[in-house]
């Protein structure tokens, strides 16, 4: 069972391997896209399950958009939001993120196909593709805020 993982476990730190968009990944984007809607989450990334591979959900108008090796190809505006993560629970931060963005990658059936959007949508594809860097919200704030959000967070490593 590939279970939802929690910070401070190390998987969450390792960066992501590319995909080849052929291979078989689905029961890997169904187990992502479960826990997306259990938790009510609009995005998800394959690290946050374990598998060290450049895979993201995004919830995008009622879609589950299923994308191998996204990147972020433009960047445009900025908004400051208040963000969570389900790999770090009971955390909430305002991060600051391009409000709009363009994004490139591939179908579970290896077709390429470009995205663009806007606001809570774009946000989610930047804090996934994140993910995929070993990169977490915590990453976002500056060093001292950091240091308290820590001092309170009470979730030991591994999955909930
Ligand atoms: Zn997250």
């Amino acid at each position: 069972m590939l279970n939802l993982r929690i910070y401070p476990d190390p998987v969450l730190r390792q960066k992501c391997e590319e995909v080849n968009p052929t291979d078989n990944l689905n029961l890997i984007f169904e187990r992502m896209e479960e826990i997306m809607k259990e938790k009510e989450g609009v995005g998800f990334s394959a690290p946050q399950i374990g598998i060290l591979k450049r895979l993201i959900v995004v919830k995008m108008n009622d879609e589950f958009v299923r994308l191998v090796n996204p990147e972020i190809i433009e960047g445009e505006g900025e908004e400051v939001c208040e963000e969570g993560c389900l790999s770090l629970p009971d955390v909430y931060l305002e991060i600051k993120r391009y409000q709009r963005v363009k994004v490139r990658g591939f179908t579970p059936e290896g077709v390429e196909r470009e995205i663009i959007a806007e606001g809570l949508p774009a946000r989610a594809f930047q804090h996934e593709i994140d993910h995929l860097n070993g990169i977490l919200i915590i990453d976002h704030i500056p060093a001292e805020e950091k240091i308290d959000i820590l001092m309170t967070y009470k979730y030991k490593a591994g999955t909930i």
